[in-house]
């Protein structure tokens, strides 16, 4: 694997990582995260690859472009920023062969494990706490709320949807996505409280929204910090 860079007609210096491999018959090109990877069988002539590259540019520097402007995702390392109820935590990655615990101390959340930069692990590890803290958040929420309105407490779900923080269905159960503990107190409020109103109006009349205001006077408010805050939310 070798770090390469082509010259294109335009002046512009394309940089790519080479990777050749005796198994390959022809040539691949992938452009994700780490850039452009162009995979080739042994013995290709250089001219060969680099006309190749010429003719695929426009291609190439469309998907590098993509690529660009998409969020940044997290980035798992030590002292890395995580939040959790509107906080902000640091994560602490610790080196122990023996002890694979994650503990939180209110500021740290800290991972210990054998291999310390296996971020899949961790990734794995932190997103379970987030979701065993994320169930027992909703749940006291969602009692408290429920009997404020005077319905029987419905089953709770943690979701994992792309695109909503919580829904209700017709037979009454409620799911809610684990990234929402990551957000401050009265923004997982007003999404329960949407979603509790929903037992009273499976719609979104005005009858609806009377029922979220009963329930968080200041919904609409909140209703857009979550808006605001959405993308940041999904980072993890
Ligand atoms: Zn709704």
């Amino acid at each position: 694997m070798t770090r390469q860079q082509l010259l294109l007609h335009g002046g512009q210096h394309l940089p790519y990582t080479l990777k050749v491999s005796a198994r390959r018959r022809t040539i691949g090109l992938r452009v994700d995260a780490n850039g452009l990877t162009v995979h080739i069988p042994r013995r290709v002539p250089k001219t060969t690859l680099e006309q190749l590259l010429r003719d695929k540019s426009d291609w190439i520097l469309r998907k590098l472009g993509e690529w660009q402007e998409r969020p940044a995702a997290f980035e798992w390392r030590d002292g890395a920023t995580l939040q959790f109820l509107g906080n902000d935590i640091t994560l602490s990655l610790r080196q122990d062969s023996r002890n694979r615990a994650l503990t939180f101390d209110g500021a740290q959340l800290i991972v210990a494990q054998p291999d310390p930069t296996d971020m899949l692990a961790v990734r794995r590890k932190v997103a379970q706490w987030y979701a065993k803290a994320a169930r027992a958040d909703f749940t006291r929420r969602i009692e408290l709320l429920a009997a404020k309105l005077g319905v029987p407490t419905p089953p709770v779900f943690l979701s994992n949807a792309k695109t909503r923080w919580g829904s209700c269905n017709s037979r009454g159960e409620i799911r809610l996505h684990w990234r929402l503990v990551q957000a401050p107190p009265h923004i997982i409020h007003y999404v329960v409280a949407h979603e509790l109103a929903h037992l009273k109006e499976m719609n979104h009349s005005p009858q609806f929204w009377a029922w979220v205001a009963m329930l968080c006077p200041d919904y609409a408010r909140a209703r857009a910090e979550l808006k605001d805050l959405s993308a940041s939310l999904h980072l993890l």
